[in-house]
């Protein structure tokens, strides 16, 4: 990774994705709990928390993967709470789900062919995943169980992208694979999000996260202990979100524009 968090990163202006108040439920588990926040066009939004934190079910909730039983989930000012999965795809969110699931017997073309198989129109294709992980070309007729691990992920992450999404949620990236092999993956995202695309992110790897986030958003047991830029958070208090540990600090009242907020959002916005 470059080490330099997307830049520019404006807030003014409306949100790409807003999610208020979200509740989910795995049976009688609330997995989320009263979860609100707001990305903005161009943001690396990262989510972080333990395992079990609700970092994958809030992403696939976005992606119509499961049904919030209250609250909302805007994209592009539009209300998606109930929209199906497929047509969220269309509507340009788009998601490289925990654990890749690839057709391993498919050549990586044809994986790339499926996610184009609900693509929008716009300057992903085959050819430009191709120019951005060129060893694919070659690779292109062999079958992506005889890839390694982080072949496999960049392969997921292309076939999100010849859809052409607006959003990408990229759940876990760095599950199972070694430290410079992430790096390199996440390398990528400056020149992917060049070209117009905005990232929301679940990382168990703090300090990656760190790395590449313009904002964070710590979960615990489903609810929000912080959230804020990477520059407004100290180590302590992440570690505090992520185990929690986190208190209000003495002195503290509601959250501030402009700082680290911890506990819910009051208002659902982004700091
Ligand atoms: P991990 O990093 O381990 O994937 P996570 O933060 O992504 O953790 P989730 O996978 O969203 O957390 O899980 C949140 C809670 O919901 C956990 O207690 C988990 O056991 C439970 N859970 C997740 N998916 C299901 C499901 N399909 N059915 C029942 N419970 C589930």
């Amino acid at each position: 990774m470059t080490g330099q968090p997307a830049s520019g990163t404006p807030q003014n202006g409306s949100a790409l994705l807003e999610v208020s108040d979200l509740v989910v439920y795995h049976g009688q588990l609330k997995a989320i709990d009263q979860v609100s926040f707001r990305v903005f066009p161009g943001e690396v939004y990262a989510f972080i928390g333990a395992n079990g934190a609700g970092k994958s079910t809030l992403l696939r909730t976005i992606a119509g993967l499961h049904r919030p039983s209250t609250g909302s989930i805007r994209f592009d000012g539009r209300d998606v709470t109930r929209l199906r999965p497929e047509r969220r795809a269309t509507a340009g969110l788009g998601m490289v789900p925990e654990g890749r699931r690839l057709f391993p017997s498919l050549t990586l073309e044809e994986n790339l062919l499926v996610g184009a198989s609900y693509a929008r129109r716009g300057e992903w294709g085959i050819e430009r995943v191709y120019e951005l992980f060129p060893w694919m070309r070659e690779r292109r007729n062999q079958r992506t169980e005889q890839m390694s691990g982080g072949e496999q992920q960049s392969v997921a992450i292309g076939r999100a992208l010849v859809a052409n999404p607006r959003v990408l949620l990229l759940d876990e990236l760095s599950l199972g694979l070694a430290p410079v092999v992430v790096q390199r993956i996440y390398a990528m995202l400056p020149e992917i999000l060049a070209t117009g695309l905005t990232a929301v992110i679940v990382e168990q790897d703090v300090s990656q996260a760190l790395r590449v986030a313009s904002h964070i958003h710590c979960l615990l047991e489903g609810r929000t202990t912080l959230q804020g830029t990477p520059a407004q958070v100290t180590a302590a208090q992440v570690e505090a979100a992520y185990f929690g540990l986190a208190q209000t600090p003495p002195g503290a009242g509601p959250a501030e524009q402009g700082s680290a907020q911890h506990g819910p959002a009051q208002d659902g916005s982004a700091t």
